[in-house]
Parts: structure tokens; C-alpha cells; sequence
């Protein structure tokens, strides 16, 4: 197939080499990022969007991804398929999939979990709202650049279940953190506590695979003085997702409000700017209840 990459930062670059070594033609074009090796640098957005059947953008959030949007629809085929795999508001890729469907174009939100680590090595997640016939289509894409590619409903659903899974990991992350800098409190050894809640019913990702207690479990930023990973300031940005879209849906998120609350605060007033999101755990160290 012929692909126009847009947003070749952190994710998209190893994605679009991903697709070349496939044997993909890739034209790829970014403001600031260098273009990877194999694939075509253009000059501008609509330029890697025309004559291609499927458009990708990987951008930093939705009002970048509608300046895109507005240069690429035009650009592109009637009838090629406009897959956005970027982390936006659920109303932003509903928005710009109704312009992409008015111009003939099919639409996929796709948004993604495995990080840069899974990007690299093609074993991300994608997370897929759209028409059944484009899921079919970017289908053999996906194989590429992930392991699985779940199709979650209509335009917007992607990132409807992006940000429910990520709302669930940072309450997740913050209830480890806050346990671990508790037991070390009451005496009990960070191995003891990871040995029994990573087979109890206390288990969760974030104690099994990637415990925020350094030399406990298996590796993990934490092991690696909390350079990220996933950067506190993503699941930041995550988490204010999850709010604005719980408040348009008249959702009662009491834990994703008290995530949100708390990264905002590492991340604004503390030390997590830069740090992994697991970087909680020092946080929560020797702090009291005050
Ligand atoms: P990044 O900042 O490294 O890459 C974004 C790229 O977009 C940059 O290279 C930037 O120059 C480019 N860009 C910005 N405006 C542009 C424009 N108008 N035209 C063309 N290119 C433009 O970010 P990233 O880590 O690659 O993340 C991309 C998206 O993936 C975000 O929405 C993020 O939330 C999501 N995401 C990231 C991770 C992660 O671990 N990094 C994991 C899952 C999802």
C-alpha cells in the first residue's frame, strides 16, 4: 500500500520503519522530527497524503490533529482511509471523522497502548472506532505495528476505550504506589508485599509487570531511576481526557477526578515533570497524612 505518515515523533517513527521493513511505501512528513530511514520525506502534510490509500497521523493532541485534518481530507483519494493514532478527545475524533466521511474518505480512530517499547518491537494495542469495511482494510496495517487490533464500535470509540483503560491505570498506579509507601510504614519488606499482592486479589498490571518498587519484580522504569516509560505529563494529559469526556457524558468518575487532581500536582508543583508515572512511588515516601 501507499502511506502517508504524519507526526513521526517518539511512536510514529518507529511505526512508519515498522510498515517500510514490511515492505510498505511510506511518505512521511513531521515539523520538527527526522524522518526514519526508508521512508519517503515529503514537505508537507497534504503532500504525504496525496495519491495514498491510507493517511496515519501520530500527533501530540486534537487541535494539532484538526490543523492536520483540515490540510490532509482534501488531499487525499475518495475512498482512501484517514486513521488517526493519536491520544485526542473522544469529541475531536468524532469531529474530524464526520469531515472525513463527508469528503468520501473512510475513518478509523486508533489509538494505541504499548508505548515507544511496543511501537519499536510492532507489539502494540490498537484500539479502533470506525466502519467495519476500513477496520478490514488497515487490518493487515495493524498486524505490522501491533499484536492485536480490537474494533471497539463507531467513530470515537477508539479513544472512548483508550482513555477508560488509561483512567484505570493511573487509579491503578497511584492505589500501588500509596499501598507500597504504606507497608514500608508499617514494617513489611517491599519484596513481601509484592510477593503477596502480585498473587492476590490485589494484583493489577502495575504490581505484576511493572512494579513502581525498584529491585522488586520484573524490570521496570523504576529500575531504571524512573526515567519514563510512560512520562507522568502523558498520563496527565490521559487522565484530563478521561475527565472532559466523563463531564460531557454525565459521568460519576469520583477516582479518575482524585487521579487526575494528583498528577496534576506532581507533575505542575512536584518533581514528576520529565519522570515516569511510577515515579508515584517516591512521591508517597516518606510523606504523612498531612
Ligand atoms: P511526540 O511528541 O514524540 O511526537 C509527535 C510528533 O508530532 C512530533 O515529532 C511533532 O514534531 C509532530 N508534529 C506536531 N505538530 C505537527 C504538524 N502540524 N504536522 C506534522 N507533525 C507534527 O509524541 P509521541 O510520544 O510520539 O506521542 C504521539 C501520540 O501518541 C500522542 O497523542 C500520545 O498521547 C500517544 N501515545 C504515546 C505513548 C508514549 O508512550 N509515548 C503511548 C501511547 C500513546
Amino acid at each position: 500500500m501507499r502511506i502517508g505518515f504524519i507526526g513521526l515523533g517518539n511512536m510514529g517513527a518507529p511505526m512508519a520503519a515498522n510498515l517500510v521493513a514490511a515492505g510498505h511505501e511510506v511518505m512521511g512528513f513531521d515539523t520538527t522530527a527526522e524522518v526514519p530511514e526508508g521512508v519517503a520525506s515529503v514537505a508537507s502534510a497534504a503532500e504525504a497524503a496525496a495519491g495514498a490509500d491510507v493517511v496515519i497521523t501520530m500527533l501530540p493532541n486534537g487541535a494539532i490533529l484538526h490543523a492536520v485534518a483540515s490540510e490532509v481530507i482534501p488531499a487525499m483519494p475518495k475512498g482512501a482511509i484517514f486513521v488517526d493514532c493519536s491520544t485526542v478527545e473522544v469529541d475531536a475524533a468524532r469531529a474530524v471523522a464526520a469531515d472525513a466521511e463527508a469528503a468520501g474518505l473512510g475513518w478509523l480512530d486508533a489509538p494505541v497502548s504499548g508505548g515507544v517499547g511496543g511501537a519499536a518491537s510492532g507489539t502494540l494495542t490498537f484500539m479502533v472506532g470506525g466502519g467495519e469495511e476500513a477496520f478490514e482494510t488497515v487490518t493487515p496495517l495493524f498486524d505490522i505495528m501491533g499484536q492485536k487490533a480490537v474494533l471497539c464500535g463507531p467513530a470515537g470509540n477508539g479513544q472512548a476505550a483508550k482513555i477508560c483503560n488509561n483512567m484505570i491505570l493511573g487509579v491503578t498506579m497511584i492505589a500501588t504506589c500509596e499501598a507500597f509507601a504504606m507497608a514500608d510504614k508499617l514494617g513489611l519488606s517491599r519484596q513481601a508485599m509484592f510477593d503477596v499482592v502480585s498473587t492476590s486479589s490485589g494484583y493489577s498490571w502495575t504490581m505484576n509487570a511493572y512494579c513502581p518498587a525498584p529491585g522488586v519484580g520484573p524490570k521496570s522504569p523504576a529500575d531504571n531511576d524512573y526515567q519514563p516509560g510512560f512520562a507522568a505529563e502523558l498520563m496527565l494529559k490521559d487522565l484530563g481526557l478521561a475527565q472532559a469526556a466523563a463531564e460531557a457524558a454525565d459521568a460519576d468518575t469520583p477516582m479518575g477526578e482524585a487521579a487526575l487532581a494528583l498528577y496534576r500536582r506532581f507533575v505542575e508543583d512536584e518533581d514528576g515533570l520529565g519522570r515516569d508515572f511510577s515515579a508515584m512511588l517516591p512521591r508517597f515516601e516518606g510523606r504523612s497524612r498531612a
